[in-house]
């Protein structure tokens, strides 16, 4: 399906609400019916009609509608955060006893519901370099019943090949998910690759404005099903709809959002690698990342986050580099209008957060405004670092 029809389109049923281009905000909790009869006909199907706004809202079902088609997708369902929806998918995956495979370096609460939730209902889970499919196939037990994918994933970038992983995976009656938030649904479509299940944190390029925290699963009709009447319902983790009211108009500028962060983002890392303050770069798409030809084979050229080690020997001057940035606001998430740095020396000496990497790393991301401000904006902050 074309994408600009279903950004402007698809799901929106305007002669059922006066014609109004812009659909409304369903703020209803439950919906009633004329008789008996009809409240037993409701009853029949709260995956697709509005019965009680926990399973169905009708704002929330023009969004659903959408991602599944952005992504390829029989079916989605929406939550309300990223990690209610990986922990559903995850859950919905295993049961006592399993074996997951998980790739090194996972979002940090997707690690926690890996190594420490599910461990609590003996499910056991080994992290493994994604980088290789040896080493998925070497992880795999009689009992691995689900291998978990980040591609790329949020710090580093660290990419698998996903048509390669779903093949294995097949051939091992596996159940594969992936986390699709980096690349967008305009930029990798994992389902075409082979991968079962695909989740986002739609708290980033999806909202696309830092207003909302949500999260979505994309799969075939059956598992959405599956997942609705047992996690989906039961955990409850429902996305208010004008939340998804807010989502559905985060999403009519995606793909022109996703356009102007790529470009800006490859102007970017343009200017960082040719600066001799910058001791090393991350980004799926350098020319001297050893996966690039991986990243061109399975996504289409995207950015946003782009890390950097500083050239320096002290937290202080890097602290001074994060500082003096005027466009690049110090907090975490990343996907918004406006360009954010993360820097990791504030993880340093903390007693709620340990980090494997190095007090010199900043991860940026690139927002909307114009490549040339932020350049100089971090040109002026490097040379006083
Ligand atoms: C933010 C993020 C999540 C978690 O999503 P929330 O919406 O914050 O719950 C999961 N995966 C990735 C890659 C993320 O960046």
């Amino acid at each position: 399906m074309e994408p600009y029809y279903i950004l402007n389109h698809l799901g929106e049923e305007r002669e059922d609400y006066f014609n109004a281009v812009t659909p409304p905000i369903f703020q209803s909790s439950n919906f009633c019916f004329k008789n008996v009869e009809a409240l037993r006909n409701g009853l029949k199907n709260e995956f697709e009609t509005p019965f009680y706004t926990r399973g169905f809202n009708p704002t929330v079902g023009i969004l659903r509608k959408k991602i599944a088609a952005l992504e390829k997708a029989e079916d989605a369902l929406i939550f309300s955060s990223g990690s209610a929806a990986i922990s559903a998918a995850v859950i919905s995956s295993v049961k006592q006893g399993d074996h997951v495979i998980c790739v090194k370096k996972p979002y940090s609460w997707t690690n926690h519901l890996l190594t420490h939730l599910l461990a609590k209902f003996g499910v056991e889970c080994s992290m493994v370099d994604g980088r290789e499919i040896i080493n998925f196939e070497n992880a795999i037990r009689k009992n691995t019943t689900l291998i978990y994918l980040e591609s790329p994933n949020s710090m580093t970038f660290e990419m698998q090949d996903l048509e390669a992983v779903a093949i294995l995976a097949k051939k091992n009656k596996i159940t594969t998910i992936c986390d699709n938030s980096y690349a967008s649904p305009i930029n990798q479509n994992p389902i075409t690759l082979g991968i079962d299940i695909v989740v986002h944190s739609a708290t980033k390029f999806i909202s696309g404005h830092s207003d909302v925290v949500a999260g979505v699963i994309c799969s075939t009709k059956e598992k959405i099903k599956k997942i609705f009447e047992q996690e989906f319902m039961t955990l409850g983790a429902t996305l208010s709809p004008n939340d998804a009211w807010l989502l559905i108009k985060g999403l009519r500028t995606l793909p022109i959002r996703v356009k102007q962060v790529t470009e800006n983002s490859f102007k970017v890392l343009h200017f960082l690698e040719t600066h001799p303050k910058i001791e090393k770069i991350y980004f799926p798409f350098s020319e001297k990342n050893t996966q690039i030809s991986l990243a061109k084979k399975q996504m289409k050229p995207c950015g946003g986050l782009i890390s950097i080690e500083l050239k320096v020997d002290n937290i202080a001057a890097v602290e001074r580099f994060c500082n003096h940035l005027k466009y690049f606001i110090i907090a975490c998430s990343w996907g918004g209008y406006e360009s954010l740095q993360f820097p990791i020396c504030a993880l340093y000496n903390s007693e709620n957060y340990t980090t494997e990497l190095p007090w010199n790393f900043v991860r940026l991301y690139i927002g909307l405004e114009d490549a040339d401000v932020l350049i100089e904006d971090l040109k002026q902050a490097l040379e006083k670092m």
